[in-house]
């Protein structure tokens, strides 16, 4: 997939402003600063694709981008942010949840992470999510140029245990949008996820067939 060709379409604020229901998107969700605008525009290859997402008044939407006319990124409100009043809160998660739920399109979602912290409560909502929609989640474990090597396979061993159990079709990858490190990886994963064959209607099919 050439990500290169990542190109803004649309915000919106409630799930109906959404763009048609057609073709298929990844959606990319973090806590503030944990490097979501960087890791899409790593994974982009442009230096200002997530800019636009960041412009006052579009930090609370949902941003979609396309990548070809079947083919979108989906860039959510990122989460974390001191100030937002609770009922700002609940309206985002009454669109995040309706989204989840009714989006056909979705095919996975990417959560950036900071390798430094642990899951937050709404990362675990996250989670939730997408194991009841059957997605598959692919958690980025960003900034891992702050930690040795050693200490960042310990963390993606203790993440991949810890949130695992929540959602079966877990991946978690070490990822420096800083350095580049895991780029590869994350191409091939958000590709992967984009290609995911599937029936009709239905997101995350058993392997097994059962
Ligand atoms: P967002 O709020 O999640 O979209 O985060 P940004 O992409 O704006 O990044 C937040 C801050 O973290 C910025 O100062 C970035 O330069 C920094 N940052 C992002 N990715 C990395 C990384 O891989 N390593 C390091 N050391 N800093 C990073």
């Amino acid at each position: 997939m050439n990500f290169r060709n990542a190109q803004y379409l649309v915000s919106a604020a409630r799930y109906d402003q959404c763009p048609p229901d057609e073709g298929v998107e990844v959606a990319f969700a973090g806590r503030s600063n944990a490097g979501k605008s960087s890791t899409l525009n790593a994974l982009t290859g442009q230096r200002n694709l997530a800019r636009t997402s960041k412009t006052p008044g579009r930090t609370q939407l949902l941003n979609f981008f396309t990548v070809t006319d079947d083919v979108r990124l989906v860039d959510l409100p990122g989460f974390g942010y001191a100030k937002v009043p609770t009922r700002v809160q609940q309206a985002w998660n009454r669109t995040l949840d309706h989204y989840f739920r009714g989006r056909e399109s979705l095919q996975g979602l990417v959560l950036v992470s900071d390798i430094r912290h642990e899951p937050s409560a709404f990362e675990q909502q996250l989670l939730d999510w997408c194991s009841d929609a059957g997605l598959p989640v692919l958690m980025v474990l960003n900034k891992a140029d702050k930690l040795s090597r050693n200490q960042v396979a310990q963390t993606v061993l203790r993440r991949r245990k810890v949130c695992g159990s929540a959602n079966s079709a877990l991946r978690v990858i070490a990822f420096s949008a800083l350095k580049k490190q895991g780029l590869d990886e994350l191409r091939a994963a958000v590709t992967a996820m984009l290609h995911a064959e599937q029936a009709p209607g239905e997101k995350n099919p058993d392997p097994t067939g059962e």
